[in-house]
């Protein structure tokens, strides 16, 4: 076999892996394989993309891969749970950016050999502006999120992006028209940024996570873009199996959210609600309770449901709540969590919290599943979860979050709120869970009063 042959083959195995590595990713259960797989992939595909005989420098590559994994390792261990969006609007960033640095490196270099055609032309121009939009996008995204970047549009930025679209539209034709002047080319460059931060500054609120999902999906296809740039299969593979992940979820974010992919980016997100103080809501209809009477209302439970959110990863107590778990399966009750899917600041947050405090996936029912026994449950315990258990989104037209699908935790007989106060949560908008009859708060940190109730459940 020539080497070619070995890496032709190479690249068919790494696909292939990819593919069922991202099956596997599909369910909790063969997640960990997936995962195993796509990495699996990922080496195969460095190891014979190695064996190129086009590659200049191995000493530049080493040092390249000796940087990346040192600051990767730093990232992985230090950014908390909670942070975990800024991280991957980063990696985005850095993905659009490495697009745009090969394809243009290639471009330029086969426009001075005399091989560059229309085809490679386009494909160039084409990953010079997704790769650029992509960086910059996710560089204003990252910032932010950092709650460090307040910025939110002006009067006519729909006029000026679209106006700069169309700019950049132009410069891809006069790329591959002209693809001699270079100018051409750094101006598509210089507008993709442009367009990056135009589209992505005036987007806030629970809107950006959302935006980090289409960001991700531009990622991948300003790579797929770059396999045709370099005539790599792979690339285009992989660069497409990321758009498309990207876009579904994308999808179902929104479909989370009950926001459309237009309104994300073309309106701002919803606002709070005006005029309305949250004493209206609250009044003194706010039942406190404490460890003890949780713990005294947990015995008699057949049924228990437990609810994460936010909060829970602020307050690292899953730990805690596995050992509330453990605590209450041994007095034979029933406990499963109730997850939605927007529940903390990413897809999938609560269900990493539970894995890593090694609670079984079969205890984990996704919103569909869950909401059909809430009328069945004795107790739900909501941890830090405030939007996604808010009812307001089924019975009030003028709130916000009107419209969202929330878990119905208020049809359980007995509601426990664990919180520290009456604030609100991403959204901004009072809760009248808290006010119900069915209702009881339980005031503090999240992991302290799950333990303070496992204390309490052994001495009751
Ligand atoms: P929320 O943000 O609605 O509420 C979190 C609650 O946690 C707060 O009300 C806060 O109340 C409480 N909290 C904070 N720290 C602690 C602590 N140490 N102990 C106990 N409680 C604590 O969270 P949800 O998970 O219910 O909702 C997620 C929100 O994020 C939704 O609005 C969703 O749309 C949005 N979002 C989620 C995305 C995702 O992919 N997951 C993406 C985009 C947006 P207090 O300060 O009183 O303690």
């Amino acid at each position: 076999m020539t080497t070619p042959d070995v890496i032709s083959v190479g690249y068919l195995v790494a696909a292939v892996l990819f593919i069922l590595g991202l099956k596997g990713l599909g369910r909790p259960r063969t997640a960990v394989r997936g995962n195993l797989m796509g990495a699996t992939g990922m080496l195969v595909a460095i190891l014979v993309t190695l064996l190129d005989q086009s590659i200049i420098s191995y000493l530049a590559l080493a040092v390249a891969l000796l940087i990346g994994s040192v600051v990767g390792v730093l990232l992985a261990v230090k950014v908390k749970m909670t942070s975990m969006p800024e991280l991957v609007a980063l990696f985005n960033g850095f993905g659009g950016g490495a697009s745009v640095l090969v394809a243009t490196a290639s471009f330029i270099e086969a426009v001075d050999l005399g091989s560059a055609d229309n085809r490679l032309a386009i494909a160039a121009g084409v990953t010079a502006l997704i790769g650029a939009v992509t960086f910059s996008g996710s560089i204003i995204a990252f910032f932010k999120l950092q709650e460090s970047l307040k910025g939110s549009g002006f009067t006519g930025l729909h006029l000026v992006r679209a106006a700069v679209m169309l700019v950049s539209v132009g410069l891809v034709a006069m790329v591959a028209l002209q693809p001699d002047t270079r100018g051409w080319l750094w101006a598509l460059v210089g507008a993709g940024l442009l367009l990056g931060v135009l589209g992505t500054i005036a987007i806030g609120g629970a809107d950006m996570p959302v935006v980090i999902a289409l960001l991700n999906a531009f990622s991948g296809v300003a790579a797929s873009a770059t396999g045709f740039v370099l005539d790599n299969s792979l690339l285009i593979i992989a660069g497409s199996l990321v758009g498309a992940s990207g876009l579904i979820l994308t999808r179902i974010m929104c479909t989370a959210m009950n926001r459309s992919i237009y309104d994300v980016i073309f309106s701002a997100a919803p606002a709070a609600a005006v005029g309305r103080d949250d004493s209206d809501v609250y009044g003194d209809r706010v039942t406190a309770t404490s460890a003890e009477e949780v713990a005294m209302i947990l015995e008699i439970a057949d049924r228990v449901v437990i609810v994460p959110g936010y909060g829970l990863a602020v307050a690292q107590a899953q730990h805690a709540v596995r050992d509330l778990m453990t605590s209450l399966e041994a007095s034979g009750t029933e406990v499963v969590f109730g997850i939605h899917p927007v529940a903390g600041r990413m897809p999938g947050h609560m269900n990493v919290l539970l894995a890593e405090a090694e609670i079984d996936y079969e205890h984990l029912l996704d919103m569909n599943q869950v909401n059909p026994t809430f009328a069945q449950t004795d107790v739900t315990i909501v941890i830090g979860a405030n939007d996604v258990v808010n009812p307001s989104a089924r019975t009030d037209p003028g709130s916000p979050i009107a419209g969202m699908p929330i878990l119905d935790v208020d049809e359980s007989r007995t509601v426990i709120v664990i919180k520290r106060s009456l604030s609100p949560g991403f959204a901004g908008i009072a809760n009248p869970l808290f006010a119900a009859d069915n209702t009881f708060m339980l005031f503090g940190d999240g992991k302290q009063a799950v333990l303070d109730i496992v204390a309490a459940l052994v001495s009751v």
